[in-house]
């Protein structure tokens, strides 16, 4: 017995994380008249949904023609055909929905001036199954989406009664008899350990962007989620699809959005070319995300980047009117001054491919559900187990998420699982008693993190990580560099149990919270790297220069890690073919989204 006593507290379902998924679940569930606890590590509205500037995909059609379907062409085609296609037949169909729900619940979007909801350009989102012009599909509340989203989801989540958990740190899963039952959290005001028992665990704990050195996401993006699934035995999904954002601001990392472009913005290299017209002569620099990042990569290789060190790339908005600027790029324009020092109506803004999001995590069905599979059933149920949001993978974004995809995936999925969990959640069922022998587990884990006492000081394993994933799995990656990354991450994860941490107080240890994360970011990054190694391919995010092609015959499936320690098992799961609606029934014609060359 570790010397931890524990609160227990009783609820139909706990949602940990409080992020634009994690609320909408919230919510949902509470609606529903599901006892709902929220736990989360930061308060709500500064989860990193709060930083989504440019907007949220949804076919409106307010600003020309539009159709659920043509979103969801473009959502096949983004995913370099590795997408689940009834998931993403799902995300398409009920994003106007969802965003109309949105708009109800009270998000302030910016207007048309017939007072609808304003849409923008985004990068990949076409018309008439990509041989029409770019569409106005991505709403926007000026360029802080995220932002309104989120508070307007907190409000709501409040008026139905679900109860926050605020700056609680979840450390593990409870699993008995093969279904979750419940997680153990550490309060880290006060330094006292929480166990909530519930019939239905909601994972909403977002992306692992901070596995590498340079990344647009927050610091508390850790993967936590992955972690504890990891832990729990479970695999995760199509790890080695990293998306690298086109624009980062050189040196900090900080975004730009790719509303920029949207509105209007272009990229230069250091001859004042405008490249992108050479690589994607039709949607040029509003192709995809991974496409851009890697012409903009090849520029920097081939000696045409800009700087003194000819490391980084020009995005230009000079040249837009001031009220565009005012009106729609208000945040950014304050983001270039701090970040790069410039006024980006005289001048360009340094950028660089940042990473920016994770396709892969842990495993669902377009419910939300957590899979875990079995030889002969490749989508079975973990039972008492769901998760949503970027920590998710559902899959709808496959090789490569397409921009403001996210935030329709938050709130379609959040959606989504309330529903399920509604069927599914008895809500007369007593609770079992908790499971006390997985509990101290955790505890002991914990303990050991507390009072760990090796050479290896935290902050020093994860930048070793943090640059080691920078440099072998980066936007180009190579047979040698990926069996380097494997070798050198091995020994990394290894020293794990090598680590030095030098507070033990239980309130406000920001060091041990810091370690509890590196022990969430390492199997996420393990997964990641030797996932990138084995798959002999380039498909969207993951693009291997010693097989620079797609290869749909070997590799169209699924990739799952099972994580142990520093020992990554590698399995498969094929890609779901078929989708919900049939054609004749007004589902999208197959045809059109057979896989093909994937050009812009
Ligand atoms: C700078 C930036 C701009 C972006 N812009 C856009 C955009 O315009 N459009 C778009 O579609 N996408 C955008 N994205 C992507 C999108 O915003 C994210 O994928 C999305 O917000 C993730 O939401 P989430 O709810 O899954 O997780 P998050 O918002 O990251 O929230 C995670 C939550 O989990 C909680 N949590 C994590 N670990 C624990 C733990 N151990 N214990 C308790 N709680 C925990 C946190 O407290 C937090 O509440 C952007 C991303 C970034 C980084």
């Amino acid at each position: 017995m570790t010397a931890y006593p524990y609160e227990t507290h009783d609820y139909d379902v706990v949602v940990v994380g409080a992020g634009g998924a994690g609320l909408r679940a919230t919510l949902g569930m509470a609606e529903q008249g599901l006892r709902t606890a929220c736990v989360t590590k930061v308060f709500p509205t500064r989860s990193h949904t709060v930083a989504a500037q440019g907007g949220i995909a949804a076919s409106l059609g307010n600003m020309g023609p539009d159709s659920w379907q043509w979103h969801m062409y473009d959502t096949v085609k983004g995913s370099d055909w590795l997408g689940d296609t009834d998931a993403m037949e799902y995300l398409a169909r009920e994003a106007p929905k969802a965003v109309y729900e949105l708009e109800h619940y009270g998000v302030p979007f910016s207007r048309t001036e017939e007072g609808k909801i304003y849409q923008r350009p985004f990068g990949g989102h076409t018309t008439e199954y990509g041989e029409g012009p770019p569409v106005q599909r991505t709403c926007a509340a000026a360029d802080r989406t995220g932002h309104a989203i989120l508070h307007t989801l907190y409000g709501q989540s409040l008026k139905n009664n679900a109860e926050f958990f605020i700056e609680y740190f979840a450390l593990d899963l409870i699993i008995t008899d093969g279904r979750c039952t419940g997680i153990v959290a550490w309060k880290l005001d006060d330094g006292t350990i929480h166990v909530f028992n519930a019939k239905m665990v909601v994972l909403a704990t977002g992306g692992y962007g901070r596995a590498y050195f340079s990344a647009t996401s927050a610091h508390t993006c850790t993967g936590d989620g992955g972690g504890m699934v990891a832990r729990a035995g479970l695999s995760l999904q199509d790890m080695e699809f990293v998306q690298f954002h086109p624009t980062g601001i050189y040196g900090s990392g900080c975004l730009i959005t790719e509303g920029a472009r949207g509105e209007g913005g272009y990229l230069t290299n250091s001859e004042g070319e405008r490249f992108m017209e050479r690589y994607a002569p039709t949607y040029k620099d509003l192709a995809s995300r991974d496409v851009v990042s890697r012409c903009m990569t090849i520029e920097i290789r081939e000696g045409r980047g800009v700087g003194p060190n000819k490391d980084h790339i020009h995005l230009h908005l000079n040249h837009l009117p001031k009220e565009t600027l005012d009106l729609r790029l208000p945040g950014i324009s304050e983001s270039a001054r701090i970040f790069a020092g410039v006024d980006l109506t005289k001048e360009p803004i340094p950028v660089l491919p940042t990473v920016h999001y994770n396709m892969g995590g842990i495993p669902t069905n377009y419910w939300g559900e957590v899979l875990n599979p079995q030889p002969g059933n490749p989508d079975a149920i973990f039972p008492g187990l769901m998760a949503v949001g970027e920590a998710g993978c559902a899959s709808v974004h496959g090789a490569n998420r397409l921009g403001s995809n996210s935030l329709i995936d938050l709130v379609v999925f959040g959606r989504a699982a309330a529903i399920k969990a509604g069927e599914v959640v008895n809500r007369k069922e007593a609770l079992a008693p908790v499971n006390k022998a997985e509990v101290e587990r955790s505890l002991a884990r914990f303990d050991g993190l507390r009072h760990a006492n090796g050479a290896v000081p935290t902050a020093d394993l994860r930048l070793e990580m943090q640059k080691t994933m920078q440099a072998d799995a980066a936007v180009f990656r190579t047979d040698k560099t990926l069996a380097e990354g494997v070798v050198k991450m091995t020994a990394i994860a290894g020293k794990m149990d090598d680590l030095k941490v030098t507070d033990r107080s239980l309130i406000w240890n920001s060091d041990l919270m810091e370690t509890l994360e590196l022990a969430n970011l390492m199997p996420n990054a393990m997964a990641t790297i030797v996932a990138a190694e084995a798959r002999k391919e380039s498909r969207g995010a993951h693009a291997h220069e010693d097989y620079p092609n797609r290869d749909d015959v070997n590799w169209r499936v699924h990739s799952l890690a099972h994580v142990d320690g520093p020992k990554v098992t590698l399995s498969s799961r094929p890609v779901h073919l078929d989708p919900l609606t049939k054609a004749e029934d007004g589902g999208i014609d197959l045809k059109k989204i057979a896989p093909k060359a994937r050009v812009y």
